[in-house]
């Protein structure tokens, strides 16, 4: 990708966030409720801090049309989006014309730039990046941050959280601009890379729930089911209560062989041995045995707190507040648990689900809470439930509105090979289910209403289909 371009991009962003920070604007943040989204607000936010400015910050689990007109009546001299905006530029320039708007982001853009002087698309999807692999919404606020101030070099470890957050190592090793974040943090001695089991539970998980709760990859006969754990890690020596943290190196490497001769004896894909062991984030800013010591529990931490509206607080953990971390734990235990019930929920009822010729699509009703929707979709790509070439929709009751659904696409590199985009594809359907969707080839969401499900199957498996005719047009 063309890194010069971005970020001069990010320094006019920065530049336009100090002058209205010098004529004592208050910094309008918005962004989005993952934990992407919660630590690029709280970059911004420590970033406005530091130059003395004021903020005003709101976690939104996504724009709307309606958001971005309360926010106009809000009459701010600048507002900045974070790790959202992309998909809404043209709300964004018809509401918010006469306000100064940095958006960034990394979802793919509406278009490549505003037509607006004082509107700047931080984005490097433009610039060539892979918006799920290259950049998260939390890397981009740190490079406008960087730009705003060196100093803010030192927030490198919470923008890898929302790199991690976002699943942007799903393959085991960080890519692209996410690794210069990575050398900032190893210069300034705030973070460091290893080589290690690269699953949630690292800090405060014993080991058996460690495994228990691995979902990407699943481990044959272990996922899911806590007992089975525990007598496998008994048969290989291990004590189960022990944290990963706590094992020495060479025990840490005799798990890793035992569970790699595991995954290959019950014929696990390739991918799957690859993303097991590979690039896990800690950081000496925090004590061993803490959550926030390593990047993938950090970021489950805050992703615990914004699916219950609790975003704010999850900023507030980034920026230091201990009374907020305390919260948060009591919050990451049912979140955890919810998962774990969600997966058993779709391995049981797999069979209802609809498969078309370009698509399952499973409808969870009020099983699985909404804000878990996208993490079902993985589960059933990486439990074998589903064809991996084939896109995975599961859609539940909405939380807030019982006329509405939500869903979530997921799929594989293997699928998009072929030449699917499941952004794409969803924005296309919204439209004319009345609804909003959109997002990254790999990974996009959708509301709609909640009698049209059949006309999204129809929908949906023809959009896709479309795409693999304009695929084939091209070779
Ligand atoms: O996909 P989505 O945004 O819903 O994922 C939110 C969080 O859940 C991410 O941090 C991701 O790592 C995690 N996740 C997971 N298991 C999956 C899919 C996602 O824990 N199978
Ligand atoms: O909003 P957004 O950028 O925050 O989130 C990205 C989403 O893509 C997350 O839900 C993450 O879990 C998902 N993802 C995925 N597979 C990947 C990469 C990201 O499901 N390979
Ligand atoms: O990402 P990984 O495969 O290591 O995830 C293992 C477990 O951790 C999964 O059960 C997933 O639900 C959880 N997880 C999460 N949020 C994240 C990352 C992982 O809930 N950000
Ligand atoms: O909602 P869900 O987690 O399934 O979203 C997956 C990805 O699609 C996220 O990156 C999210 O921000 C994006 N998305 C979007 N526009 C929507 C819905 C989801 O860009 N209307
Ligand atoms: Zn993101």
């Amino acid at each position: 990708m063309d890194k010069g371009a971005f970020l001069e991009r990010a320094r006019e962003g920065a530049e336009l966030i100090k002058m209205h920070i010098e004529l004592g604007h208050t910094i309008r943040l918005v962004s989005h409720r993952d934990a992407d989204g919660i630590t690029a607000g709280a970059v911004l936010a420590k970033a406005v801090i530091r130059e003395g400015g004021k903020f005003q910050l709101s976690i939104v689990k996504q724009l709307s049309e309606d958001i971005i007109k309360e926010l106009a009546s809000e009459k701010h001299r600048i507002y900045v989006f974070s790790d959202l905006g992309s998909g809404s530029m043209g709300f964004i320039e018809k509401y918010l014309s006469d306000a100064t708007v940095v958006v960034a982001d990394h979802h793919p853009p509406e278009k490549e730039g505003f037509s607006n002087d004082s509107h700047v698309l931080v984005n490097p999807v433009p610039f060539g990046a892979n918006s799920v692999r290259d950049l998260s919404g939390s890397g981009v606020a740190y490079f406008v941050a960087r730009e705003m101030n060196e100093k803010n070099r030192d927030l490198a470890y919470i923008a890898t959280v929302g790199a991690v957050g976002d699943m942007q190592e799903i393959d085991g090793t960080f890519h692209g601009m996410n690794l210069d974040i990575l050398e900032d943090g190893k210069e300034l001695g705030i973070l460091e890379v290893r080589k290690e089991l690269r699953l949630f539970g690292r800090e405060s998980r014993p080991l058996y729930q460690m495994l228990a709760y691995s979902t990407h990859p699943e481990i044959p006969e272990i996922t899911g089911d806590e007992r089975k754990a525990i007598e496998w890690l008994r048969a290989k020596g291990f004590d189960p209560d022990m944290r990963y943290w706590q094992l020495r190196e060479e025990e840490k490497r005799k798990l890793h062989d035992a569970l790699v001769i595991h995954l290959i004896k019950h014929g696990a894909p390739k991918e799957a041995i690859d993303r097991l062991i590979g690039d896990v984030v800690i950081s000496p800013l925090y004590p061993e045995g803490d959550p926030r010591h390593e990047a993938r529990e950090f970021a489950t931490l805050l992703n615990a707190t914004g699916r219950l509206n609790a975003g704010t607080l999850g900023v507030a953990i980034c920026l230091g507040d201990e009374d907020a971390y305390k919260k948060a734990r009591k919050m990451l235990d049912d979140y955890k648990r919810e998962q774990i019930e969600a997966r058993k929920f779709i391995v049981q009822n797999w069979s209802m689900a609809d498969e078309g010729d370009h698509a399952y699509v499973f409808y969870a009703g009020k099983n699985i809470r909404d804000t878990l929707v996208g993490i079902a979709a993985n589960i059933a790509i990486n439990a074998g439930l589903a064809n991996p070439e084939k896109p995975v929709v599961v859609i539940a009751d909405s939380d807030e509105d019982p006329n509405l659904v939500k869903g979530s696409a997921r799929t594989t590199e293997k699928a998009l090979a072929r030449g699917y985009h499941l952004g794409e594809a969803l924005r296309e359907v919204a439209e004319k289910l009345g609804g909003e969707g959109g997002g990254h080839a790999i990974a996009a969401g959708i509301r709609f209403p909640k009698g049209k499900i059949d006309e999204f199957i129809r929908l949906f498996n023809e959009a896709l289909g479309k795409q693999l005719e304009g695929k084939k047009g091209e070779d």
